[in-house]
């Protein structure tokens, strides 16, 4: 049976991550040197044990934070549940770029109440996915991962318990 207990205080997660900037650094260079495939096992394997212990309706961070690309699939089926136009829906809810890529126009999303989706069975591909440790290519992602090591606690506790199964050398101070 794991004596894994995850650090889930959100404040101490951001002073912790503020102290150990330098530290991360030298993990990513560290991850460099090592083989893709084996780190996305590891991951895997702990995001499955790390995840069930956080509770993110106490967190919510990503919601806060996460910018999603919505595609017009999502954007048509939640307009439609929200008994809106797609013209009113764009309008009041999203922004696009000259690309032609539509993100929500305002963060936290819209969609946030009490911590909770409100529109949770009709919320986009990039909420559902995040934070994403259970996809490939976990080394080609360290940007955004690092973006939300310091607000979301899954994130922090699976990066902190990769450095100890890996043998990364941590900072001593
Ligand atoms: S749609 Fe729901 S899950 Fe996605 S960012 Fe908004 S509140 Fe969060
Ligand atoms: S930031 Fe992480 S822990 Fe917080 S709600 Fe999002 S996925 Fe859950």
């Amino acid at each position: 049976m794991s004596s894994f207990t995850p650090i889930t205080d959100l404040k101490h997660i951001h002073e912790f991550s503020k102290l150990k900037e330098r530290e991360n650094d030298r993990f990513k260079e560290f991850l460099g040197n090592t083989v893709s495939e084996e780190v996305d096992e590891l991951v895997r394997e702990l995001d499955a044990m790390v995840s069930p212990t956080i509770s993110c309706v106490t967190c919510g961070n990503c919601c806060k934070s996460l910018m999603v690309c919505i595609n017009d699939a999502e954007a048509d089926a939640l307009s439609a549940h929200l008994n809106q136009s797609r013209k009113e829906f764009d309008d009041q809810y999203l922004e696009k770029g000259s690309n032609g890529m539509m993100i929500m126009n305002r963060m936290p999303c819209h969609f946030l109440a009490d911590n909770k989706c409100t529109v949770y069975e009709y919320r986009f591909e990039g909420c559902k996915e995040f934070p994403a440790l259970h996809l490939p290519n976990f080394k080609r992602r360290l940007f955004t991962t690092f973006m939300h090591y310091d607000r979301c606690p899954i994130i922090f506790n699976v990066v902190e318990q990769i450095k100890d199964r890996i043998g990364f050398e941590r900072d001593t101070n």
